[in-house]
This record gives C-alpha cells, structure tokens and sequence, in this order.
C-alpha cells in the first residue's frame, strides 16, 4: 500500500486530500483532474450529471432546488409494503451529497454459442447469439455499499464535468480503478451475464465466444444521496439519485401482516 502524501494540484497548487489506492484526482479548487501516479492531466472524456436537489435550504448559486426530503418522504408513502406511518413517524438523520465516481463503459457486444437443449426428448443441439449494445457501469471505488447494477444511470443528462456545478458541502470520490481495470472488469461482467441467459436458452452449453467491439470508455462523477432515517428506534438506510429523484434502494422495516 503506497501513502500518498504532500501532493498538490498541478494547476492551482492546492492541496489533494488523497487517500490510498486512489488513482485519479480531481482538484476541489479548479477541477483539475490529474493521474496521481505521474502528476498529468487525465486526457479522456470526463462527464458529470448534475444534482437536481438540495437539503435544509443549502442550494446551488441560489437555485430553489426541491429538497431531497420531500423525495424521501414521497418514496415513504407509496407503496403497500411499506408501514402506513412511515413517513409519519419516521426522522431523517443523515442527508449526504456524494459525487461517486463511475465508469462507463460504452460497448457492442456479440455471444455466440452452441448447446444442447435437453427439455425434449430426443435432445437438440441448437446454436444461438446475443448482440447487444450497453453503457456498462463500473463503480470507480474497491470497497463500496453501493448497488451498482440497480442504479438507472440517467447518461442523457450527462455534461462535461465543471467543478463549479458541485456543491460545497457535497463529497466527491476518487477513482481507484483505472481505465483498463474498469474495462476488464465490464467484460468479465457482460461474459457473466451471456453464459446465464444462454444458460436459459440450452440446458448445456458446449461452445460459447463472447466478441466485444469499439469500447469506449467515459469517467462520471454521478450525484448520489445518502440518507439515513430512524423509524422506532432503529436506522435504515435510503440511497437517492441526486440528478432524477429516483430511490436506488431503500432499507425498510419490517411490515406486521395479518392484523385485519
Ligand atoms: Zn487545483
């Protein structure tokens, strides 16, 4: 493990607060986003998705942006398996505006294969093929609780990143995965999940080639809300897409059936 220490932005000479295993930097100050290892400017498209909320009337240069309280206590009141006093009864702790950084993985993939379809007698060889585009995304952080893969990441509002569009009491994270590392990591995931909807078409596969084509790759810092409330005693916990309103995932308690 390499700690880094005493770095400074290429540009404006403010101090990087980094931490270990980080990869790629961006500059709080000027948004300068440089490859920590050699001090250069990180060249690839870097896009960001603008937050279109706000808490306890912190905004945004004066915007009177919805507050992300009233999403949290709509997603609270809809829904049967939710308590019907919830969002009565319920206390909003943590409200936290973090900018996770994503990423995405733009592809054209083609599965080919070949298996047995066993269901009817006498079994059958079939072949089959699956060709798909996805923008594939990679959470940019190791060790993280966030639910990539129930994220709907909203791209059609994506824009270059402009660090004067973070708020000041947002967190934004580094990457601690490279560009190659994310893309690998994209097509062992895509692999994965070809082999299993194959799995669903043959009962035994005796070939399979997964061809990815024209990868390109594009580095997102994305808001996200993390938000913790109390209900009866206990925490749950309440993950927000910051840029649509849209709840990721959201803990609940437990819902008492049978007392009609
Ligand atoms: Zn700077």
């Amino acid at each position: 493990m390499t700690i880094v220490q005493g770095i400074s932005c290429s540009t404006c000479g403010a101090p990087m607060h980094l931490s270990p295993g980080e990869i790629i930097s961006t500059c709080r100050y000027c948004g300068y986003t440089q490859v920590v290892q050699t001090g250069k400017a990180f060249t690839f498209e870097h896009s960001m998705l603008l937050n279109g909320f706000t808490t306890e009337g912190k905004g945004r240069d004066g915007a009177s942006l919805p507050g992300i309280e009233k999403t949290v206590a709509q997603w609270m009141s809809t829904g049967f398996t939710k308590p019907s006093d919830l969002a009565r009864s319920s206390n909003l702790r943590e409200r936290k505006l973090v900018y996770l950084p994503f990423w995405v993985i733009d592809v054209n993939v083609e599965t080919s294969y070949k298996g047995v379809f066993e269901r009817l007698q006498p079994p059958v060889v079939k072949n089959g093929q699956i060709k798909k585009h996805y923008d594939w995304l990679i959470l940019a952080r190791r060790a993280s609780e966030f639910p990539v893969r129930e994220y709907d990441v909203p791209l059609e509002g994506k824009i270059p990143f402009d660090f004067r569009k973070i708020e000041d009491y947002a967190e934004v994270l580094n990457s601690e995965l490279e560009r190659d590392d994310a893309m690998e990591k994209a097509e062992e995931e895509i692999t994965a999940l070809h082999e299993f909807h194959a799995k669903q078409d043959v009962d035994k596969i005796l070939e399979i080639k997964t061809a990815f084509h024209h990868s390109e790759a594009v580095y997102l810092h994305s808001p996200i809300w993390f938000i913790t409330y109390e209900y009866k005693g206990k925490t749950y916990k309440v993950t927000v897409d910051g840029a649509k309103g849209t709840v990721i995932t959201g803990d609940l308690p437990p819902v008492k059936l049978g007392l009609l």
